[in-house]
């Protein structure tokens, strides 16, 4: 029997991150379910807030005097479906934070929007008897009818907003005309978000050995009911899409739903296509750029059985299905699975964890496996499903590294190297395509004093600033301003300003060394506004230019067949990051740039310009030997200490006042320390992390290594209820961070 409701209150405080039990009035009982959002009175005044149903209790240890009911369900409220509620747990376990956070991240959209309704009025009598009605209603002197009837006669059927504003008439007069049967008011709900696709003939794909056997497997333990993770380790252009759409098709034919996980920024058109091709009207797509109203329709195509497949960035993992069978997370490798907000969460891993609860598989793909996704491989918890040949049969691109140290040393200041600029004159005369990727906007565009070394930095972030045209140098943390300096504030001198190596710069020296190139550019500045994305991929794709310039954002989603060129400028600036996934990002970045030559017809060629030819991040790039790279950068993290060998938990500390934030940060590894009585961790810092200071608030960092993820979680646990009674802690916000994507 439901007599009491377990509550989570819709308060973000540490302190009241628990159950509260309240009684369940008779006209509610039967009505609430785990998930349903509530108002419910709170504390001594009983202020009314809202909170979610977690459980149910027969009995409660409270007085019972004490017990206070649920006032009523929350009013356009979008339950959360028992199975999230238990997702939304185990988030809060792994990666800390309140429930009420991790309730908030697995609810897809927070409020219910009203849905909107296209009406249409229609004429139904034929022309003859509606002039008769006409004469009629005009011998009666009944203006607004004749309005509109006259209106119906000249077009029969209407928008009934339109029939409104234009004719004048209010909804009284139309529901008497309606009662009369003269007319029909039709209404029709349209689906906001929705993908206006036309079908279109596809070319039949028949999946290729290789393809077949990956699917084949995952195959053969999924119609067994054997549930599991498998990892499709395929090189760029393998067809690794294709297998996804075949294991989908017959995960579906079970009755079963499909999620399909795409980094945002590979979410293209050309990709969603593919889906709707297979898969109708049945798949649905989220993105960020969808309002709250496209996102809900969504989900109520969801709850209503109307969908098959959600393809969609990290949130959509948190799609309501009731029958969920797989999950796909393509490009697992990417940064941005990684929630930057608590519980700071990782769809792949709670992708696992959300699949185990509801018997289903998770299939991750990629070119460049994350070193975690590999070593589940190698220790037997995923299946490795392999594709080593591009699928339309095109061979590799052939890989050169240049050593700009010795261009430099034979004469050439330029950025770019001679063998480069050569092969870019060669794809003109040929009227092919050349690609030029940089690796980070305005990373390299920080203004320094040649004569003392002085960096100009952001007053309030302590990064340095970038310069950017008309003579304004801009902070990425903030977007604080200022005027670039021509004096160094610090010694005097004039040599001072920026390295220049920004997509901007690279704009520039292009376009003066190929004048008779059409170049384009894209990175974050000419992407701002909606839609500039697709528009320069398309231009570029309808051969509109010769050149493209870019940063990681050309990499992603685009087949552009008449490439044959792809050019790496600053290969190794992501090497010098500071942070211990540095040369995993770099051979990634390089394969996944590289596999961007070479996708037509011709074969490609790629030019690495690097000054650090001899690390094995660019050398194994170069070979485009993953397992090489694996081999390497997993003796370096075991050395270290470092995730997937073990596990890291970062403690970020933010506080407005820099001693007392020290102060408190040395307290809080006290506690570490004292807890830890197996000594069984290796406890860092706390220090100040790279960004020292954002909008004013000073920061630290502790970090926490040990073996085993159950020690560390339990480690959080202890810390996050020390953090809780300690008084002394209210100023500071203190977030956790396990096996964080960056050092902070
Ligand atoms: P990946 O995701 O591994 O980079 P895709 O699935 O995008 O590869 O496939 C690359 C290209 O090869 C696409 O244009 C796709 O249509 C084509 N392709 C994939 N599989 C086959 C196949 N079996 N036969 C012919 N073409 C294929
Ligand atoms: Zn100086
Ligand atoms: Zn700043």
């Amino acid at each position: 029997m439901q007599m009491y409701a377990d509550i989570i209150v819709d308060i973000t405080n540490e302190k009241l991150d628990r159950i509260f039990q309240y009684s369940i009035p008779s006209e509610l009982r039967g009505e609430l379910s785990v998930g349903t959002e509530v108002i419910v009175p709170f504390g001594n005044g009983n202020r009314e807030i809202s909170g979610y149903v977690v459980s149910f209790s027969e009995k409660t240890d409270y007085p019972l005097e004490k017990i206070k009911p649920v006032l009523k369900k929350a009013e356009k409220s979008v339950a959360i479906e028992s199975k999230l509620v238990a997702l939304a747990a185990w988030m809060k376990e792994q990666y800390g934070g309140t429930m009420i956070q991790a309730l908030k991240t697995v609810l897809p959209i927070k409020r219910k929007e009203s849905s909107q309704i296209k009406r249409k009025v229609r004429l139904l009598l034929s022309t003859k008897e509606a002039k008769e009605k006409l004469k009629f209603y005009q011998d009666k002197n009944q203006k607004a009818r004749v309005r509109l009837l006259a209106g119906l006669i000249e077009q029969p059927e209407q928008d009934y907003e339109l029939v409104t504003k234009k004719l004048n008439v209010t909804l009284a007069v139309i529901r008497s005309l309606k009662e009369q049967g003269v007319l029909a008011l039709e209404t029709q709900e349209l689906f906001r978000g929705s993908v206006k696709y036309q079908k279109h003939e596809e070319e039949k794909i028949y999946l290729n050995e290789q393809q077949q056997q990956a699917a084949g497997r995952f195959w053969d333990d999924y119609s067994k009911g054997i549930y599991g993770t498998y990892l499709v380790y395929g090189i760029t252009g393998s067809g690794k899409t294709e297998v996804y759409i075949e294991m989908i098709r017959r995960v579906i034919g079970q009755g079963r739903q499909v999620i399909v996980l795409i980094p945002e920024i590979a979410l293209t058109y050309q990709t969603v296509l593919r889906f709707y091709s297979r898969f109708g009207d049945r798949v649905s797509v989220l993105n960020s750029r969808m309002s709250a109203g496209e996102r809900y329709d969504q989900m109520e195509r969801v709850k209503r059985g109307e969908v098959d497949v959600m393809i969609g960035p990290r949130s959509a993992l948190f799609t309501p299905f009731g029958n969920l069978g797989l999950i796909v997370v393509d490009e697992e490798h990417e940064s941005t699975y990684k929630s930057e907000q608590v519980p700071r969460y990782h769809a792949r891993e709670t992708a696992i964890a959300r699949a185990k609860m509801e018997r289903a598989s998770v299939v991750l793909g990629s070119a460049t496996p994350s070193l975690e996704a590999f070593f589940k491989c190698r220790i037997k918890d995923s299946v490795l499903l392999r594709l080593t040949k591009r699928a339309a049969g095109q061979r590799l691109p052939t890989v050169h590294t240049v050593d700009m140290r010795e261009e430099l040393k034979s004469g050439n200041r330029s950025i770019i190297s001679d063998c480069l600029k050569e092969k870019v004159r060669e794809r003109l005369k040929r009227g092919q395509q050349t690609m030029l990727f940089i690796n980070r906007r305005g990373y390299a565009g920080f203004v320094s004093c040649r004569s003392c070394g002085y960096v100009v930095k952001c007053p309030h972030c302590d990064v340095s600033l970038s310069e950017h045209k008309g003579g304004k140098m801009v902070c990425h943390y903030c977007g604080h301003e200022e005027q670039a300096a021509d004096k160094c504030p610090c010694c005097g001198s004039d040599c001072i300003g920026g390295f220049k190596a920004g997509t901007q710069q690279i704009e520039d020296i292009v376009k003066r060394e190929f004048t008779d190139a059409v170049v384009l550019r894209m990175d974050m500045d000419t992407t701002k506004r909606k839609d500039s994305h697709a528009k320069i991929l398309s231009a570029f794709s309808n051969g509109e230019a010769d050149i493209l310039i870019g940063t990681q954002m050309i990499v992603k989603g685009h087949d552009f067949p008449n490439v044959t060129l792809v050019g790496i400028l600053a290969a190794d600036m992501s090497l010098y990051s500071n942070d211990y996934r540095s040369g995993e990002r770099t051979f990634e970045l390089l394969t996944q740039a590289a596999g961007r030559a070479g996708r037509g017809e011709v074969s490609g060629e790629v030019v690495i310009q690097t000054y650090s030819p001899e690390h094995y991040s660019i050398r194994m790039a170069a070979k485009q030997d993953y397992e090489g790279f694996y081999e390497e950068e997993m003796r370096y993290r075991e050395l270290m200490g470092y995730p997937p060998v073990s596990c890291l938990l970062a403690v970020l500390m933010t506080g407005a006042d820099e001693e007392y934030l020290r102060i408190a940060a040395s307290y809080l590894k006290g506690f570490a320390v004292r807890a830890d009585k197996m000594r069984s961790l290796q406890i860092i810092g706390p220090a100040s992390p790279y960004v020292n200071k954002v909008n004013d608030e000073y920061r630290r960092i502790l970090y926490l290594k040990c073996g085993k993820k159950e020690i560390l979680i339990q480690m959080k646990d202890l810390m996050e209820q020390y953090i809780e009674m300690n008084s002394g802690f209210q100023s500071i916000r203190i977030q956790f961070d396990l096996n964080p994507m960056r050092v902070f």
